[in-house]
């Protein structure tokens, strides 16, 4: 990793929007189809409602193989729901992508240039300063709303499983910035605060999770930028009335665990895979220790935060023993099962861990783990809140 690199003016979301016009957000698309938001967070994103359900449309380059419900000359498309646990018919998603195909395709050839941009090169791409427009992301989970949060895209912890690094790298492809291995690169928004601020006057008050989705809150560069500290400050100053959960892997978060008590529903977490320490540094190594994230949930906890854990996805080690540590720290766990190893392939490949990538396996955990905590008086939850 090298020092800071440029401002980066080059808007994705813009260019994407172009592709449909002259349908903007809040038009309709077709019969009962409306354009509702754009999102580049997690890869090119178009959110639709059609009669009322929302419908989320991947957007992609076209290559060679890659399956799709739609496609135009140029792009992709694919569907999935809007809430994340809801199921969808798929003569709506099929239907919505075609229509999007077809705006599209009267688009593509002249908004082409605006996703074309040189491969950078040098090593100051690695770390990005960047200032975004939006910063607050719609997440509908089991029919609850809340807004994902990440002051940073890209993260230094780098767990070989994360799912977020396939889903960041259309993004980063158009952006015409070179291929790094997940964990060397961040984009820092260095002026998320700025943007929080104006966000919480103009957006529905929804409960906000900081979330790992796209990088974790207190990886390394955080001791530096303090860039989620800022954000927690402007939502303590505002008095926030919904709850904020703040969720890591890194102990660094206790450096702000008097200012997150401020928060008037506060809530602290550490996810936290398996409580066998030799486990974790094979597939999360530069991650905090199991020992420094427990100690983490009895500080915040202590400090007065409601502690809550993740466990995701189940990675071998005495389930007993992780019950144990966790009902003694904290009030809810959300329970989650491994879904793609992603960059772990050669990490799942070990023999000794090999049968961890089995979903009959993992459910086993699962309901295994569910089961200890409940006994313990522990709730399990789902979806994106703790209950
Ligand atoms: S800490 Fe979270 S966001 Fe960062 S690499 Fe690991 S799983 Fe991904």
């Amino acid at each position: 990793m090298t020092g800071i690199g440029d401002w980066d003016d080059f808007d994705v979301r813009s260019a994407l929007l172009a592709l449909l016009e002259p349908v903007c957000i809040g038009d309709a698309l077709g019969d009962g189809v409306t354009l509702r938001d754009a999102s580049t967070e997690t890869g090119l994103k178009l959110v639709v409602e059609v009669d009322g359900v929302v419908v989320e449309v991947d957007v992609a380059p076209k290559e060679a193989g890659r399956r799709s419900a739609a496609a135009s000359a140029r792009w992709t498309f694919g569907y999935r729901t809007g809430d994340k646990n809801a199921p969808l018919d798929a003569t709506v998603g099929l239907r919505v992508t075609s229509l999007v195909a077809q705006h599209v395709a009267r688009n593509e050839e002249r908004v082409a240039t605006r996703f074309v941009r040189p491969v950078s090169t040098g090593t100051s791409t690695r770390v990005r300063h960047v200032k975004v427009e939006r910063l607050l992301e719609r997440q509908t989970n089991l029919g609850v709303h809340s807004w994902a949060l990440s002051p940073y895209v890209g993260c230094l912890v780098g767990c070989r499983f994360c799912y977020a690094q396939s889903r960041l790298a259309v993004t980063r492809t158009l952006l015409g910035l070179p291929e790094v291995p997940w964990g060397s690169w961040v984009d820092a928004r260095i002026n998320a605060a700025e943007v929080l601020r104006r966000e919480l006057r103009e957006r529905e008050a929804l409960p906000i999770k900081f979330s790992p989705i796209v990088s974790d809150p207190y990886h390394a560069l955080e001791t530096k930028l303090r860039l989620t500290r800022q954000c927690v400050e402007v939502l303590v100053e505002a008095k926030y009335p919904q709850p904020v959960l703040m969720l890591t892997r890194e102990a660094r978060v206790l450096e702000d665990a008097e200012l997150l008590a401020r928060l008037p529903r506060g809530f602290g977490g550490v996810s936290l895979p398996t409580i066998d320490e030799d486990v974790l540094k094979h597939f999360e190594p530069r991650a905090s220790t199991a020992a420094e994230r427990l100690r983490a949930l009895e500080v915040l906890r202590d400090a007065g935060l409601e502690t809550f854990a993740l466990v995701q996805p189940f990675l071998p080690g005495n389930l007993v023993a992780l019950a144990d540590a966790l009902a003694a720290r904290v009030k809810s766990v959300r329970l989650d099962v491994l879904r793609g190893v992603e960059g772990a392939a050669d990490q799942f490949a070990d023999p000794r861990f090999a049968h961890a990538t089995d979903a009959k396996w993992q459910d086993e955990k699962r309901a295994e783990l569910a089961a200890l905590l409940d006994a313990r008086g522990i709730k399990v939850w789902s979806g994106e809140l703790p209950p």
